[in-house]
């Protein structure tokens, strides 16, 4: 199957995985399969915010006589499609390349914010995700910025860690053709644990994705959980 379009354009390529792949163990649900424009967004929002306001109504809540709640459908909404879940609604981003002639060690970016949502719940995955390739000498490497494009695409929808770890992972392990390994470690706190059921604060979950060298050498993998650390 073919999993990714690439158009050349200078050092640029733009990067589409297959919609089958785009969606693949998030939140599944809301059947989506593509972008949407401007126009569909501001549809959908005005849809959804007719829904939550009957949400609110079966809760009881009389959300239509409080100026502070009259709003809140539509916020809700907007908050959604704009914020909460635009990685479900946007492209995937633009993903900058450029030639490596002579690089094979490890390159790392750490502490990349994680805003996402449980699918389970609806409340809020909030942490960090530390990102490792090794390229092949004579072929690409990454815009550092894209690794940070890549959480936030996935990131923005609803999701649970483990699946993001992996959708994370596999994007970078196909975007960096020949890599000599990836490692995606993904830290974060769940509110559904935090401040409902059991209700402990001050818990996080690690969730981890190691191929190549990462899985195959010692050294690089305590290479990488160092440079997590420090
Ligand atoms: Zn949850």
């Amino acid at each position: 199957m073919e999993n990714k379009k690439i158009m050349n354009s200078s050092s640029t390529q733009i990067i589409e995985l297959n919609p089958e792949l785009r969606n693949i163990g998030f939140a599944d649900g809301v059947n989506i399969n593509g972008v949407l424009t401007d126009e569909q967004k501001l549809e959908m929002i005005e849809k959804a915010a007719i829904k939550f306001g009957e949400f609110l109504d079966a809760l009881g809540c009389d959300w239509k006589n409080d100026p502070n709640s009259m709003d809140t459908p539509k916020r809700v909404a907007k908050a959604y499609v704009n914020d909460l879940w635009s990685g479900r609604y946007n492209a995937f981003p633009k993903i900058t390349t450029f030639p490596n002639h002579e690089y094979d060690g490890i390159i790392f970016e750490g502490n990349i914010p994680i805003i996402s949502m449980c699918s389970h719940h609806h409340q809020t995955i909030m942490g960090k995700a530390h990102i490792a390739y090794i390229p092949q000498i004579n072929q690409k490497i990454i815009g550092l910025s894209k690794l940070n494009r890549i959480v936030e695409h996935y990131a923005r929808r609803g999701a649970i860690q483990e699946n993001l770890t992996v959708r994370i992972h596999d994007a970078i392990n196909k975007i960096v053709e020949n890599n000599k390994g990836v490692a995606v470690m993904i830290e974060a706190s769940h509110n559904c644990v935090q401040c409902r059921g059991v209700g402990h604060q001050g818990t996080s979950m690690k969730t981890s994705k190691l191929t190549g060298e990462f899985i195959e050498s010692n050294k690089t993998r305590n290479e990488f959980y160092e440079f997590v650390k420090s």
